[in-house]
C-alpha cells in the first residue's frame, strides 16, 4: 500500500510529508486532487472496487487514509469518518447487545457518554477502570468483549502500561482499541504494541489548526477494516471532501507542530511547578509525575497537554482562565493556538476530575510570550479561596 516503494522505512515525521502523493509522472500534480462528485459513471453490474457513490467510497479520501495508515504502521488503509466520535461509535459497534466493554474512568467524556448510552439501551455492562492501575484493568478484561483505552488520558494525563494491557487483552481474546489522539502517531503507535484498532480525533493534532472536525480508525486486520468500512457506509458518517483535504494539508506539518508544542509544554510545566500560586501540575514529562517512568519508556516525547491546579480552588481556576490574554479560553486541543479550560465546567465531566483542574493545550506560539501571559494571570489571581482561608 505504501505510495513509494521505500516508504515503510521512513520515520513517521517523513511519512507525514511523503504519504498519499499522486504517482510521480511527468506533469502530474504534487498534491492529490479533490473530486467533488457524489456519484460516478457506472452501468451494468458494479465491479468490486469500482467507484460508484461517494457515501460508499471516494478517491478523495484515499490519500489521507493511506497516510494515516502509514503513520500508524498499519498494513490496511485507514477509515476516515465525519468526526472522532463517529470513528469511536464504529468501534463500539463491536460490542454485542448484552456484552461487556472496558473504558477508562477518565477519558474523553463523550466516549464515556457513548458507553453509558449503550448500557441504557443495549444492556451493555460498562467497566470503568483506572488505566494507570494495570492489575485493575487486567481483572476487568476477564469476560469483556472490547476495551477502549486512552493513554495519556483526557484530561488527567494518566499513562497506561499499554504493552502489558494489550498483551493481557490478546491472551483473553478481548478486542482492543486505543484512542491515540493525545499522543499522535509520533508519540506512540499502538498497533505496534499489540492494539487491534487505533482511533483518532483528527480534529486535534493531525489536522492541527482548529478548522476541521474529522476522525479515523486504523487497523492491521483486513476483516476489522472491512467491518469498520461497512459500518461507515451503513451509518453514513462520512466526511466531506474539503475536510479531508484540509486534514491532509495539516498532517504535512505534524512533526514540526508537535515537536515545538511538546518542547514548550515541558518548559511551561517546569516553570508552573515552581510558581507559588500553583497547587499541582500534571504533565508526563515532569520527573515528579506519576506517569513519567512509563511515558519515558513507551512514548517518544510527552505530549503537549498540561493539567494545572491553581491554589484556591475552582473560583481561582475560573479567574485564571478569564485573566489570560494570549491563551484562548476554549475547549478542544491540538491546534496551533494555545487553549485552556476548567474541565469541570462541563456537568458531564467525571466527578473524580478535580473541580479546579485546568486543561491546557500548548500550541506553537513563542514560549516566552505564553509564559509571560500565564505568569501575569497567576500573579493577579488572589492567593486565597473565596471563603477567605489561605489556600
Ligand atoms: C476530541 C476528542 C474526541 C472526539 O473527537 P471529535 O472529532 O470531536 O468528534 C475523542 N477522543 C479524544 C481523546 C478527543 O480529544
Amino acid at each position: 500500500m505504501p505510495t513509494h516503494p521505500d516508504e515503510s522505512s521512513y520515520t513517521a515525521a517523513t511519512v507525514a510529508v511523503s504519504g498519499g502523493r499522486p504517482p510521480r509522472e511527468q506533469g502530474s500534480p504534487v498534491n492529490p486532487p479533490v473530486v467533488l462528485s457524489s456519484t460516478y459513471v457506472s452501468h451494468g453490474v458494479p465491479q468490486p472496487g469500482e467507484p460508484l457513490y461517494t457515501r460508499m467510497d471516494t478517491e478523495t479520501w484515499h490519500p489521507f487514509e493511506e497516510t494515516i495508515a502509514a503513520l500508524e504502521r498499519a498494513s490496511e488503509p485507514g477509515v476516515v469518518f465525519a468526526s472522532g466520535m463517529a470513528a469511536i461509535a464504529s468501534v463500539f459497534s463491536f460490542v454485542p447487545v448484552g456484552g461487556v466493554v472496558v473504558v477508562p474512568r477518565h477519558a474523553y467524556q463523550v466516549t464515556l457518554g457513548f458507553a453509558d448510552d449503550l448500557a441504557a439501551r443495549a444492556d451493555v455492562t460498562v467497566r470503568r477502570v483506572d488505566v494507570a492501575d494495570t492489575d485493575q484493568v487486567v481483572a476487568a478484561l476477564d469476560g469483556a468483549d472490547l476495551a477502549i483505552l486512552e493513554s495519556p488520558t483526557n484530561p488527567m494525563l494518566e499513562v497506561a502500561d499499554l504493552p502489558a494491557l494489550l498483551d493481557a487483552a490478546r491472551q483473553r481474546g478481548v478486542l482492543t482499541a486505543v484512542d491515540n489522539t493525545f499522543a499522535t502517531p509520533l508519540g506512540q503507535q499502538p498497533l505496534t504494541l499489540g492494539a487491534d484498532l487505533v482511533v483518532h480525533s483528527v480534529t486535534k493534532y493531525l489536522a492541527g489548526h482548529s478548522d476541521v472536525v474529522l476522525g479515523a480508525v486504523v487497523t492491521d486486520e483486513p476483516e476489522l477494516a472491512r467491518r469498520v468500512r461497512g459500518y461507515r457506509t451503513l451509518h453514513g458518517a462520512i466526511p466531506g471532501p474539503w475536510e479531508v483535504w484540509l486534514a491532509l494539508r495539516g498532517v504535512r506539518t505534524l512533526a514540526l507542530r508537535v515537536e515545538r508544542s511538546q518542547a514548550t509544554a515541558l518548559e511551561l510545566a517546569r516553570r508552573l511547578e515552581k510558581h507559588p500560586a500553583v497547587l499541582e501540575v500534571r504533565h508526563p514529562g515532569l520527573e515528579s509525575d506519576p506517569g513519567h517512568a512509563r511515558a519515558a519508556r513507551d512514548m517518544h516525547g510527552f505530549g503537549s497537554i498540561i493539567g494545572l491546579r491553581p491554589r484556591g480552588g475552582r473560583e481561582v481556576a475560573d479567574a485564571l482562565v478569564d485573566a489570560v490574554r494570549l491563551w484562548v479560553p476554549a475547549t478542544s486541543l491540538g491546534g496551533v493556538e494555545s487553549c485552556l479550560e476548567r474541565r469541570r465546567r462541563f456537568p458531564t465531566e467525571s466527578t473524580t476530575v478535580p473541580d479546579d483542574l485546568i486543561r491546557m493545550s500548548v500550541g506553537i506560539e513563542d514560549v516566552e510570550d505564553l509564559w509571560a501571559d500565564l505568569r501575569r494571570a497567576l500573579d493577579r489571581v488572589p492567593l486565597e479561596s473565596s471563603d477567605g482561608a489561605p489556600a
